[in-house]
């Protein structure tokens, strides 16, 4: 039986065990969330399934946090983190992208005055190009634009996330981007400049996501410093700048030992999308991505080690 037992904490991880004797007995949690689209209702071409959330699904999760959690602004929980004083349970809110849904989700924030940090791709506010997912995702869906996409970009698109080979990815993203053009303005994805200029900024501030979306592991050292410096060179005009990045995708595979160069070089915290337990205080961050899967569940077992 015991020998059982012991397994079990093997196997679901001794972590975990000890986050949450953490946060029973010290009552101590650090968490990140990240959020994406927000929305009345799931609409296939415009959403993506990983990291979509139902608009009452959100409202309801902001209820459970502002009773359970203080909702700080990010900078100032890195700040804790970096001075290693931390007492009480935190939750920072994130949302990437610049997805036009932020423009329904900032003024529920305003009302309620909670601060957040929004992670922006420069080259798509304004919606003259945008990420390859989110093209491939409109057409699949589109039943009028889906032969657009040939069978190759069909069959590569899966691999090109978990690919390490460069051409593969380039090729295939490229042949996406190229049918941006085929998106309707009343279709587009993307919050504007100017709404990002009307942000306020005691409660909210703008950061790095890359100038575009991509897997930083698949670029040179080079193009991944011209993608952070112009990514900064734009968002820097605005008062709400803060120099702190989230990796686009945020997978262990998204980032490679140039990436971390590039961050040190730039001094920026790096934010992943891992979930997971803060383990230390370093240029790496973990955040909780948050779908429509149960929030409290999600955030429970969190904990800094
Ligand atoms: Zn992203």
């Amino acid at each position: 039986m015991i020998k059982k037992t012991f397994k079990s904490l093997i196997k679901n991880g001794l972590f975990n065990l000890r986050g949450e004797i953490n946060r029973l007995m010290f009552d101590k949690q650090f968490i990140i969330l990240t959020y994406h689209q927000i929305n009345n209702e799931f609409i296939p071409q415009s959403h993506m399934p990983g990291s979509f959330i139902n608009l009452k699904v959100f409202i309801n999760q902001i209820e459970y946090l502002k009773k359970n959690y203080e909702i700080i602004p990010l900078p100032e929980l890195l700040k804790m983190l970096n001075e290693k004083n931390i007492k009480g349970k935190f939750i920072a809110l994130t949302f990437d992208d610049g997805d036009k849904s932020n423009e329904l989700i900032v003024p529920i924030l305003v009302r309620e005055q909670l601060p957040a940090t929004f992670f922006l791709n420069t080259a798509y506010l304004g919606n003259e190009q945008a990420d390859f997912c989110r093209i491939f995702n409109y057409l699949y869906h589109n039943p009028l634009k889906k032969h657009l996409l040939t069978n190759e970009i069909i069959n590569n698109y899966e691999q090109i996330f978990v690919t390490k080979d460069k051409n593969l990815y380039e090729d295939t993203v490229n042949s996406i981007n190229s049918l941006y053009n085929n998106i309707i303005a009343e279709d587009y994805f993307y919050t504007n400049y100017n709404f990002i200029e009307k942000l306020d900024d005691s409660l909210f501030t703008i950061a790095l996501h890359g100038h575009e979306h991509h897997r930083f592991s698949l670029m040179t050292y080079e193009c991944q410093m011209n993608s952070l410096k112009q990514n900064q060179q734009i968002l820097m005009d605005f008062k709400t700048f803060d120099p702190v990045f989230s990796l686009p995708f945020g997978g262990y595979y998204d980032y490679n030992f140039d990436t971390l160069r590039v961050c040190g070089e730039m001094k920026l915290k790096m934010l992943l999308n891992t979930g997971g337990i803060i383990r230390n205080h370093g240029l790496i961050l973990p955040r909780i991505n948050v779908g429509q899967d149960n929030l409290k569940g999600l955030i429970s077992m969190q904990n800094i080690i």
